[in-house]
């Protein structure tokens, strides 16, 4: 069943509760659709157009009906909504951890947070105590500490928690918060929206519970889940080896970030250094789940001995979880060739609160200029006060920048605090010399990790994303694992799987998107829920345990996904983004992949226009500006969002394709393309 939102004004001091409306939960299910709701309906009172540091920012947390659950064995995200310091557009960013079922049990599903305090607070809920608490002695500590200071002032060790560490407080545009001691909300910048509101964090400890509709259901569908997992090869993979076996895929489909993307694979020495295997073998003492309900357990606990790694030797004794994909493809950015860096880098920047991606991206962008001769080392001396090399995979290198930005130490926090779009801009303003050809970034000039450019729904998926490039609002599944049945009985044709075909890719990429958002309303993970729920049995099971927990029936999924995106985008389309807008960096639009390499002589420019035509189509969008039509909103249920955006005129009212048109023509040309290339 549904819990409550609470609205906490920290300029007034106000506290209130009040229900989620009846039509939202219809309409929007929860999570990122009524967060979305909830940030909409809040940009109706404020400008859009507002500084996302300014009081009038909203900083929204979500949990789905399915979190905390234990539904399907899916484990439990929370999403937090927000708009983007970083990128000045709609910003989420989603995190696991126990907190969000912790909020459940309080009695809460929603947080809705604006203004600003005058001075440090953090927020305390216990149940139907909810508490504005100074928080001063807490300023200046890093997120571990604060965690730990949190939970001594609430008098509960078991309480769990949300909050940023130094990069939030000094306001680094792309710090992250920090959920339950060490997971992370990292996109987009929600501990700077923290940060910017004289907010270091919340605590939470709920006794409630959540009340389940129909219990005999709930457990008869889960155990259908738990034998499809057990049978599902993928899940199997994913709960030994979490996202590490990424390193292997990536390998060899050529998606690696080596040395700020000068290669898409790496070295045969780094890769037996760092891979799963290497792990697993070396460093693993026990299997972890991050979040409640998950059986998967995609993550683990590693020891240090330290006869390892070279590295491993200064870190004897340490513990830690294992790092995700996404982290370690950030120290690949940077050279790395020692797992032991990759787990201590995991603990600074989690201590600091900053997002692994920007921050690894901007390193490695910084190192590649040094590497060109651009940046020298009186250019970092005179910035720093330091004279020293931005050598690739130099540890110290990373641990200095790292804490020059996020403690403010010197200029590079003016340099790098904005993300690496502007890194590239400001150093072009300081050196005179066009540098943002070497940053890497996708639309809206938001930062990924991944090397996208021999796959095209990726490609296309990192241009369009309502909050920039993006690896969480649209897995780009059906193409990466190649999933042919699962092409077949959505589009009709096999080839909606093949990345070896320019065809269809649009259509694909809007799929994908809808199913994605779908999964991102219900709460659960949506590492489980690529597993095995993409089409079929999967969706089916999560029909049914929504109907067990809610006693309602969800209706179509993909369609709340849908809706649920359209007012994203219609968000950005009232900061006035348009096609334009839904492109690619320099590098990945102009350079070709290197000769030897997968994917070799492939670049972002060669099909992005046709891609892009294709994707509007099928989303019922007008294909010439990008722009949302009135009919498509209207389809959507979405008739007050389109007569917002009609009196801003940022809506067209040309008719759209039929969606059935839109996929027969592109499987028509994906079939012949096929038949041509036998
Ligand atoms: S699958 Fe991994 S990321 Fe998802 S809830 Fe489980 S342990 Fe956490």
């Amino acid at each position: 069943m549904y819990g409550k939102i609470v609205r906490i004004d920290l300029t007034k001091e106000n506290i209130h509760t009040e229900p989620v409306p009846e039509v939202w939960q219809q309409k929007y299910l929860g999570a990122e659709g009524i967060n979305d709701r909830l940030l909409w309906d809040h940009f109706l009172t404020v400008s859009p157009h507002i500084d996302p540091l300014s009081p009038d920012n909203v900083l929204i947390g979500g949990v789905g009906p399915l979190g905390g659950t234990g539904a399907l064995g899916a484990g439990t995200k929370m999403k937090w909504t927000f708009k983007s310091p970083v990128y000045n557009i709609f910003g989420d960013s989603v995190g696991c951890g126990f907190f969000g079922s912790e909020l459940r049990y309080a009695g809460y599903d929603y947080i809705v947070i604006t203004g600003k305090a005058e001075k440090p607070v953090y927020i305390y809920i216990y149940d139907d105590d909810i508490e504005i608490r100074n928080a001063e002695k807490m300023w200046g500590t890093d997120a571990y500490q604060a965690d730990a200071l949190i939970k001594e002032d609430m008098g509960i060790d078991h309480a769990q928690t949300a909050l940023i560490g130094q990069a939030g407080e000094n306001l680094v545009r792309f710090a992250c918060m920090v959920m339950s001691r060490n997971r992370t909300a990292a996109k987009t910048g929600s501990g700077c929206v923290m940060g910017s509101k004289n907010l270091k964090g919340i605590g939470v400890s709920g006794t409630k519970g959540i009340k389940i509709a129909d219990p005999d259901r709930f457990f008869k569908v889960n155990q259908r889940a738990y034998s499809l997992m057990d049978a599902s090869p993928t899940w199997n993979v994913f709960a030994k080896e979490g996202t590490g076996f990424l390193v292997r895929h990536y390998n060899h489909v050529g998606g690696q970030p080596w040395k700020n993307h000068q290669s898409n694979v790496l070295p045969d020495e780094v890769t037996n250094n760092i891979d799963s295997d290497f792990h697993l073998r070396n460093f693993k003492i026990r299997d972890s789940a991050c979040s409640a309900g998950c059986a998967t357990g995609c993550s683990d606990v590693w020891r240090i001995k330290g006869s390892e790694t070279p590295y491993a030797s200064t870190m004897s004794g340490q513990t830690g979880k294992r790092p995700d994909y996404g982290f370690i493809a950030s120290c690949m950015c940077w050279g790395v060739t020692d797992l032991a860096h990759i787990f201590h880098l995991q603990h600074e920047w989690d201590r600091y609160g900053i997002d692994s991606f920007e921050i690894g991206e901007s390193i490695g962008f910084l190192m590649d200029l040094f590497e060109k001769g651009i940046l020298t080392e009186e250019d970092i001396e005179k910035w720093t006060g330091k004279k020293m090399k931005f050598a690739w995979g130099d540890i110290d290198v990373v641990n200095f920048i790292t804490e020059s930005v996020a403690k403010k130490e010197n200029a590079l926090y003016d340099i790098i605090h904005k993300g690496v779009y502007q890194t590239a801009l400001n150093i072009e303003k300081l050196k005179g010399v066009p540098v943002t050809r070497y940053a890497n970034y996708g639309g809206k000039h938001a930062t990924e990790i991944e090397d996208i450019r021999n796959r095209p729904t990726w490609t296309l998926l990192f241009a369009v994303s309502t909050r920039g490039a993006d690896h969480l609002k649209a897995l780009s599944t059906m193409e990466q694992m190649n999933l042919w049945d699962v092409a077949r009985s959505v589009f009709g044709s096999e080839e909606a799987a093949n990345a070896k075909n320019p065809y269809l890719v649009g259509c694909v990429a809007a799929w994908e998107e809808n199913r994605t958002t779908a999964m991102n309303c219900t709460g659960i993970c949506i590492f489980n829920s690529a597993t095995w729920t993409y089409t079929g049995p999967g969706t089916d099971l999560i029909a049914e345990s929504l109907i067990a927990v809610t006693g309602k029936d969800p209706g179509n999924l993909l369609e709340i996904g849908e809706r649920t995106y359209n007012l994203e985008k219609a968000f950005n389309s009232r900061l006035k983004l348009t096609r334009k807008d839904d492109t690619l960096c320099e590098a990945w639009m102009k350079d070709p992949i290197p000769e030897g390499k997968p994917g070799a002589g492939m670049k972002g420019e060669d099909n992005l226009d046709m891609w892009l035509d294709e994707y509007y189509q099928y989303r019922r969008w007008d294909k010439e500006n990008g722009l949302q039509t009135m009919e498509c909103l209207k389809q959507l249920d979405l008739e007050d969002v389109a007569e917002v955006l009609g009196k801003e005129g940022v809506i067209s009212n040309k008719p759209p394709l039929l969606r059935e048109e839109v996929v027969k023509d592109s499987v028509m040309k994906a079939e012949a393309f096929k038949m041509r290339s036998l």
